[in-house]
């Protein structure tokens, strides 16, 4: 019979090992991808519009042949097996803590099928979670040393592209579901998309990314993260094609990849960080409850807290489901010590609307932000969300490209309408909260339970 191959986040067909495995078994491959209601129901429209998109680019890169199947992988991948009479099931590694569980119960489904292998060759990371040790052999907990682990270890070479697939149409129902209406432009999606995207980065910004990558207001990073996500490109080719481009922007930019490998490593090690602190000293935190605070934290999700860089980002987020790192750094740092919220709760916001939104990534950043993460800021850091506008939105564009009831301010005053000769323009929300008083109030509460 043929083999199966279970794309899940690995939405490619280049440097895809466990593709190659597929096509050895040497009865043909069965593309699918199945669509568990789990992660779809939670996810935003630009999360799904984009990932509609990778699909309908590999059904086309598998001649037609990807069969998308809606339900519970522990029932679509055997039931598939059955109707093809497949002899294996072929997958990436997952290694987030509902994959791991997932195929825990899937390689039992297919084991109880008649012995068929759920065999797992490669992951989503340029060095696979777990990989990256101590001397000791325990896991690292700060990055620094991780990366020099990380790099002592190698990157292993890219996989070869299979010049053909022998591609096997199982037929049946197709759920591949149509993309949401969304009335922005999202990243083109797929692999190829992906490839050119990354090359004209390469070409045209990498050498200039060390230098410029804290600029939101410059197209200056790759926005390679959404592709990453669903590994429409994977990291190891990055890696590769940035160090043979060489040069300070390339160095700065595989330490960034390394720092994706990082958060993975470390929730392999701790499936639990996803939604727990990571470290507990911050436990017993007082934060706000309430109808006001609720209302607070409306403003915050719609981008009407009245801090313009603050709701910029905010609006970036839902209008393109993506943000500038910076902008991540600042509206959780906002959410967290301004608002006094549990860091959960943008955490949940984020991954519903981020095209890119990552569990390791995402939720290890936002404890990162709220001091409870591995080598987190301390809490005591509070961003203040006027001079971070002026220090990375010098002139004030990016506030104007999102705000639209402060297009008419010139340059950098626009980050302080409260100040403008004219009063506040109109229809821009006043200040829910006055910065200078929560950061005082966030400072009591850390030392409140740091006692
Ligand atoms: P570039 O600057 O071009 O970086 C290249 C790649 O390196 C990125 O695509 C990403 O894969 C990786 N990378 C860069 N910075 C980080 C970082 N701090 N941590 C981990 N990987 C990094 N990244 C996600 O991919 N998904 C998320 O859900 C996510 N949520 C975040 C939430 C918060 C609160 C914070 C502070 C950061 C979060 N990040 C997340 C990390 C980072 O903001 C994004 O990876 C980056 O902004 C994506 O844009 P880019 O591809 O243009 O980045």
């Amino acid at each position: 019979g043929p083999a199966v191959m279970w794309f899940r986040r690995d939405l490619r067909v280049g440097d895809n090992p466990a593709l190659l495995a597929a096509r050895g078994a040497g009865g043909g491959v069965v593309p699918l991808f199945v669509l568990d209601p789990r992660v779809w129901d939670a996810a935003g429209p630009a999360r799904r519009a984009f990932l509609v998109g990778c699909l309908e680019a590999l059904r086309e890169q598998t001649d037609g042949a990807l069969l998308v199947r809606r339900g519970d992988p522990r029932e679509v991948v055997p039931a598939v097996v059955r109707e093809t009479g497949a002899g294996s099931v072929h997958v990436a590694r997952d290694t987030g803590p509902y994959g791991r569980r997932r195929d825990e119960d899937v390689r039992a489904a297919l084991g109880a099928e008649g012995d068929v292998p759920l065999e797992e060759d490669g992951t989503a990371y340029a060095v696979g979670p777990g990989r990256v040790l101590k001397g000791d052999g325990s896991p690292f907990q700060v990055f620094t040393p991780f990366s020099k682990g990380w790099a002592q270890h190698g990157v292993p070479d890219p996989a070869s592209r299979p010049r053909s697939v022998p591609w096997v149409a199982a037929g049946g129902a197709d759920d591949l579901p149509a993309a949401p209406e969304v009335d922005y432009d999202l990243l083109p999606a797929g692999e190829e998309a992906a490839l050119a995207a990354w090359r004209t980065f390469r070409d045209e910004r990498l050498d200039g990314y060390a230098e410029e990558r804290d600029r939101p207001d410059l197209d200056s990073t790759s926005r390679m993260s959404a592709y990453l996500h669903l590994g429409c490109v994977h990291p190891r080719t990055l890696v590769e094609e940035a160090r043979a481009h060489g040069g300070e922007g390339a160095e700065a930019y595989v330490r960034e990849l390394c720092f994706r490998d990082f958060y993975a490593d470390v929730l392999w090690h701790r499936p639990d960080s996803a939604w727990e602190a990571y470290k507990p000293d911050l436990a017993g935190m007082e934060h706000d409850t309430g109808a006001a605070a609720e209302r607070r934290v409306d403003a915050w999700r719609e981008g009407r807290t009245g801090f313009p860089v603050v709701d910029a980002a905010l609006r970036q987020l839902l209008a393109q489901g993506w943000m500038h790192n910076r902008m991540r750094m600042l509206t959780a740092s906002f959410l967290v010590k301004d608002l006094h919220q549990r860091w959960q709760v943008g955490a949940r916001h984020f991954l519903r609307h981020l095209v890119d939104g990552d569990l390791a990534s995402n939720n290890h950043g936002w404890q990162w932000v709220a001091g409870t993460g591995t080598d987190a800021s301390p809490y005591f850091r509070v961003f203040n969300p006027v001079t971070q506008g002026h220090k990375f939105d010098p002139h004030g564009d990016y506030v104007r490209r999102w705000v639209p009831e402060l297009r008419g301010v010139e340059g950098s005053a626009v980050h302080e309408p409260w100040d403008l000769p004219d009063g506040l323009p109109e229809g821009y929300p006043e200040r829910v909260v006055d910065h200078k008083a929560e950061r005082q109030v966030a400072l009591d509460r850390y030392a409140a339970v740091r006692g």
